[in-house]
């Protein structure tokens, strides 16, 4: 009898395979003392282990063919230097050396200090290094305590058209596993944002994650569907769920056969309409590999990745140089820099609030709000993004801004960071656009002032979306309220948009409704005309350009924004995407 099994779809698309079941189950440390005569022995010992981790992960990278996009091999380098990094091979051997103790405990020492202090800051970007960082620990353990490699070896070669059902998998198993021809993953472990799921997501395959007890409900060689839209295994699917999901593998097959053919075609609508269609930017490893796309431009370049996991902030030096990379890698299309959005689930390891803690942080000191009480903090940054704008065309969008005291307090910051480098004979562009976040509810009620007052308005969903429902965007029992559909979202997005034509303000928006193709038909309709995203949605969106009609559906959305009634509007959202 079938046996149907649920959690979170993180990579799309549906694979029909055997189990292979892969437990990677949990290593027991145990703590030992060493004597102080065989200190050294230990250190070496521990030495020897990290030495073996960094070539193991570099024989993966090597196996990694050439064609393999940057993207992918920025996983394994990412943990190549999390194994250099001092935090992991320098600190457990002072451990070792102060607490007298053996490797592997030192070792899961540094570790738990480490996960702690990611766990109380709730990020998910960081959440994500916690899983790194456990992925690497492991492997040192495992060498540390000799486990071997060889089951794992074995099981590799006959993995080729198998599903991995698995308690955990890191990036560098999911790659080693995709190489061998794993054709889907299965895992009890893991979140949306994992290192793990975005991989299996650049690399296409069928995956879903926090299937709990997956690893003893499922039995080796039994068949199984994946399916990662819905986030569902189905363990002896009868005939009947087989030919449906076949037909669903020829359907996906042949809608990526037909994406492809998008590929360097504009995106205009059916009437004519051009689209603008941005990426969005969060890792400086991505962009050797998004430069690929034939995006517009960069929609939003997320710049807490040069703050985070650091002891003291960049410089405008490093900052400069590193926009100057940017800018030089988009060739002259438009790139977009956002300023530091810290605060609230993006924290840093630096203590920029002097130790205050604040009970609710999504609504105190964070974004534009900390960079205007610590213009230690802002004005390099500012100056860094000017003086790059002198090598191509740069926008500067400043985040979470809802009342005018703080608009006037930034444009007297912008004057006054312009002025300093007039007097050094450091060159800029006079002219750089200045945009505004749109996302708070506050500023979006107020769109018309902001889009008097700014070049460009930037629609930040994930944020509006929260502050407008009172709804934790990181909170899995309040994550039911989260929705991008609720008439007040609606209503505000196009409050905004209608601002953004009566002043002649280019509107775009960058928060994930923008990449998400059940909507693109919908926010065409409210007049949207600049999309930013992930790389790896363009085309799709693009698809959903290219078949659409604006001024059909501008009609369909102003009847489908006078409905309250959530069902309602999710059928009329449907309907809008029938073609
Ligand atoms: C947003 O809020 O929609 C957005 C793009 O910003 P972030 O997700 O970085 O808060
Ligand atoms: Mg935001």
């Amino acid at each position: 009898m079938a046996l149907m099994l649920s959690g979170i779809g993180v990579s799309r698309g549906v694979a029909i395979g055997p189990c292979q079941i892969f437990r990677r189950d949990e290593i027991e440390i145990l703590e030992y003392a060493i004597p102080r005569s065989l200190l050294m022995d230990e250190v070496a010992r521990f030495e020897a282990a990290i030495l073996k981790a960094k070539q193991q992960l570099r024989q993966i990278r090597q196996q990694i063919p050439a064609d393999t996009s940057a993207e992918i091999t920025a996983f394994i380098d990412a943990h190549l230097l999390m194994v250099e990094d001092e935090v992991l091979s320098r600190a457990p051997i002072n451990l070792i050396k102060r607490l007298q103790c053996n490797a592997e405990w030192a070792l899961k020492s540094q570790r738990d200090a480490l996960v702690t202090v990611f766990d109380v800051m709730d990020d998910p970007y960081l959440k994500t290094r916690c899983d790194d960082i456990d992925h690497v620990v492991n492997r040192i353990q495992r060498i540390l305590l000799s486990h071997s490699d060889h089951m794992h070896e074995a099981l590799l070669q006959q993995s080729r058209g198998s599903i991995i059902v698995s308690d955990q998998l890191s990036p560098a198993d999911i790659l080693q596993m995709y190489q061998r021809g794993v054709i889907a993953f299965i895992t009890e472990d893991g979140a949306t944002n994992s290192h793990t799921a975005i991989l299996a997501r650049s690399l296409g395959i069928p995956t879903v994650v926090g299937v709990h007890h997956a690893c003893d409900y499922l039995m080796q060689s039994e068949s199984l569907v994946v399916d990662g839209r819905y986030g569902i295994a189905i363990a002896s699917p009868d005939n009947s769920e087989l030919d449906f999901y076949q037909d669903c593998i020829e359907h996906d097959l042949a809608r990526t056969n037909a994406l492809k053919k998008l590929d360097g075609l504009p995106a205009v609508t059916l009437d004519g309409c051009g689209i603008r269609l941005m990426v969005n930017l969060e890792l400086a490893e991505e962009i050797a590999n998004v430069t690929q796309f034939d995006a517009d431009g960069v929609g939003l370049l997320r710049t807490e990745m040069l703050f985070m996991n650091r002891s003291a902030p960049p410089d405008e030096e490093e900052q400069y140089q590193f926009y100057a990379r940017l800018i030089r890698a988009f060739k002259g299309r438009p790139v977009t820099i956002r300023t530091l959005d810290i605060g609230a689930d993006k924290q840093l390891s630096i203590d920029l609030l002097d130790g205050h803690s604040c009970a609710n942080p999504a609504l105190g000191l964070r974004a534009i709000r900390l960079c205007l009480k610590e213009p230690r903090l802002f004005l390099p940054q500012l100056r860094a993004i000017l003086r790059a704008s002198a090598l191509g065309p740069i926008r500067m969008m400043v985040p979470m801004l809802s009342n005018m005291h703080e608009v006037q307090q930034l444009k007297q910051l912008v004057r006054m960071s312009k002025a300093v480098l007039r007097e050094k004979g450091q060159s800029f562009d006079e002219a750089m656009p200045l945009g505004a976040m749109i996302e708070v509810p506050a500023a979006a009620i107020s769109a018309a002032y902001f889009a008097q007052q700014f070049d460009f308005l930037s629609i930040g969903t994930n944020d509006l979306i929260q502050y407008t429902l009172a709804t934790d965007r990181m909170d899995a029992e309040a994550g039911y309220l989260y929705d991008p559909l609720h008439p007040a979202v609606l209503r505000l997005i196009s409050l905004t948009i209608e601002a953004g034509v009566r002043y002649g303000t280019p509107v775009s928006m960058c928060g994930e409704m923008a990449g998400d193709p059940r909507f693109t038909a919908l926010l065409l309709g409210m007049g949207l005309r600049e999309f930013s995203m992930h790389a790896v949605m363009l085309s799709e969106v693009k698809s959903v350009i290219n078949r659409s009609d604006v001024a059909l559906l501008s009609t369909q959305v102003e009847a489908l924004l006078k409905l309250y009634e959530s069902e309602a509007i999710n059928t009329a959202v449907e309907a809008l995407n029938v073609h």
